[in-house]
């Protein structure tokens, strides 16, 4: 049996004998956007990539879980104001997720995970999920390596619930991944304390709202990182890493029961 969990890495003898109908296929997608003066375009893509890749290092053999190579273009629209980000439209990724499925669903191979590193593909990914499991017959699964606060995740209380992009804990993660990427002498405070009163409408309220991350002002991020530290990350991570793992594990045992 081959020693590496990654599937890019097996000829074709060996994948057609590696998966099995109980292999679970991790997908991690990232995205190559904004992310506000102190962070990298490649936040997104990083974060979920390692924490797919530790995971699945720690556990794959385990579980027969195996690593596709992460999505790097995704639904930024978002970010679509600033020169540099690249997205794909909604239905575009859709399609692209529609695809993946359909060659996936060519093996034994019939859990497929999305591993999801940027917020604003989150709600297509529930879609897909769906659309997935109907055209194609693979059981779905959605996970991120921090949910985000405007979908049920938290976030440090000085950013009052909001940070959502660019904030104390992805500045953190990228302190600890890749410190040379991060310039925290460029790290202001973003976060739009008056959102935070609302009752009804407000990130992760009742009322939802459409959102440009230009609408909470210039520089593109959305919440605090000025307290961002690399200790602080790898807590973040190491606490992703284990989340996921765990959840790898209850996904290996996940059966509907008609
Ligand atoms: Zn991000």
């Amino acid at each position: 049996m081959p020693t590496t969990r990654h599937l890019g890495e097996l000829r074709a003898p060996q994948l057609a004998a590696a998966l099995t109908p109980d292999s679970i296929v991790v997908q991690p997608l990232g995205a190559f956007e904004q992310h506000g003066p102190h962070l990298p375009f490649n936040t997104d893509l990083l974060i979920a990539e390692r924490v797919a890749e530790a995971a699945v290092e720690r556990i794959g053999e385990a579980l027969d879980a195996w690593l596709l190579p992460p999505l790097a273009y995704t639904k930024s629209n978002e970010h679509a104001w600033s020169p540099g980000t690249i997205w794909l439209s909604a239905s575009t990724l859709l399609a692209v997720l529609d695809d993946i499925g359909r060659c996936i669903a060519t093996t034994p191979a019939r859990r497929l995970v999305f591993l999801n590193g940027h917020g604003g593909n989150s709600a297509l990914l529930g879609v897909a999920n769906r659309e997935l499991r109907l055209h194609h017959g693979l059981m779905t699964f959605l996970a991120h390596p921090g949910l985000p606060p405007d979908q049920g995740g938290s976030s440090p209380p000085d950013e009052l619930g909001m940070g959502i992009h660019g904030g104390t804990d992805e500045t953190s993660l990228m302190l600890h991944l890749a410190p040379d990427t991060v310039d925290m002498s460029l790290a202001t405070r973003n976060v739009p304390e008056w959102l935070a009163g609302n009752r009804y409408v407000r990130f992760g309220g009742p009322v939802g709202f459409g959102w440009l991350s230009d609408d909470f002002g210039p520089d593109g991020h959305i919440g605090d990182p000025t307290g961002a530290t690399a200790a602080h990350g790898r807590d973040k991570f190491d606490a992703a890493v284990q989340a996921f793992t765990e959840a790898l594990a209850e996904i290996a045992e996940f059966e509907f029961r008609r």
